[in-house]
């Protein structure tokens, strides 16, 4: 029997990390695995992912812009899924079906907590955005124990529904984000840790935010990393925070939450996560 066969979907592909840390991953644990990198253009998703598993592949990372289309095309979603609607995780079952992951909570939470030993028990904390990053995020968040969740976006609706759905009125709340000026949230006072889950700094855009959001023990987090993460990381250096991190750390610790859940043996992270930070 040859090697399982396992991809990543996503349109652009080449720039994924994603082969390499699934190879670094099997070779740590002595998996034979075989892992591509799969260009899928959303409208042609569907049929791509389709004809993969068709031909005996058991398991996919998914990435932009295909991760609600993976969402939907599953047969089963685990609740980490249907939390955050989209799916970063494809997996074939036994009898066939399509199962949808999400590993995105998970691997967050696992970066904040074992390796930056950042606290989030009893923690006042802002999470700006609303997609599917922020959708998984927000429920990690209050299953990690954080007192009070804000939640900001461009689109306020889009927060305000993400609140509903988190159904914890007194634990979270939506605040304005007025994109030209402060809007409200020069009123919110400071927080234990902000996290950055709009894709800004992906775009390019500029995100305005007050200075007083920042305690000068508190911590900044961006899910994103690279340069996309350099402007936010700068304001939040800028504005007095006493720790500020990237969102590499995340990627590799979702990346490894999903070759445990395909492999059954978890990886070790910290190895992979100095090559990828190595020049
Ligand atoms: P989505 O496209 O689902 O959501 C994008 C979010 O960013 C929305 O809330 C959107 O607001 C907001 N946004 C977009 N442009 C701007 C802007 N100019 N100013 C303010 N807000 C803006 O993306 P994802 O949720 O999938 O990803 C979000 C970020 O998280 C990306 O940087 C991505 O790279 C990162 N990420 C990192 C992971 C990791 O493992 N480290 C894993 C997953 C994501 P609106 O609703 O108004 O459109």
């Amino acid at each position: 029997m040859g090697a399982s066969r396992f991809t990543v979907f996503g349109h652009p592909i080449a720039h994924s990390l994603s082969p390499r840390l699934q190879a670094l991953f099997a070779a740590q644990c002595g998996i034979a695995l075989e892992y591509t990198a799969t260009d899928a253009p959303p409208e042609r998703f569907q049929e791509i992912a389709r004809a993969f598993f068709a031909r005996d592949g058991r398991g996919a990372n998914v990435t932009l812009p295909d991760k609600r289309l993976a969402f939907e095309l599953a047969d089963t979603r685990t609740q980490a899924a249907q939390r955050a609607g989209v799916a970063n995780v494809l997996t074939r079952q036994a009898d066939g079906r399509l199962e949808a992951h999400n590993t995105d909570g998970a691997g967050l939470i696992r970066d904040m907590r074992e390796r930056h030993r950042i606290e989030l028990d009893d923690r006042r904390v802002l999470l700006l955005g609303a997609g599917g990053a922020a959708q998984a995020v927000a429920w990690a968040l209050l299953d990690a124990g954080v007192r009070e969740l804000i939640l900001a976006n461009r689109t306020l609706e889009r927060a305000r529904a993400l609140a509903d759905a988190l159904a914890a009125p007194g634990r979270v709340c939506i605040s304005e984000w007025d994109m030209s000026g402060n809007g409200g949230l020069d009123r919110c006072g400071a927080f234990d840790l902000i996290l950055n889950a709009t894709s800004a700094g992906v775009l390019g855009a500029a995100m305005r935010l007050p200075a007083s959001l920042v305690s000068n023990t508190g911590t900044a987090y961006d899910l994103a990393y690279g340069k996309a993460a350099q402007p936010f990381m700068a304001w939040a250096r800028g504005a007095g925070a006493a720790r500020v991190f990237d969102g590499l750390g995340m990627l590799v610790e979702t990346a490894a939450d999903s070759f445990e859940h395909w492999h059954g043996v978890r990886p070790r992270t910290d190895e992979a996560l100095r090559l990828l930070r190595m020049p």
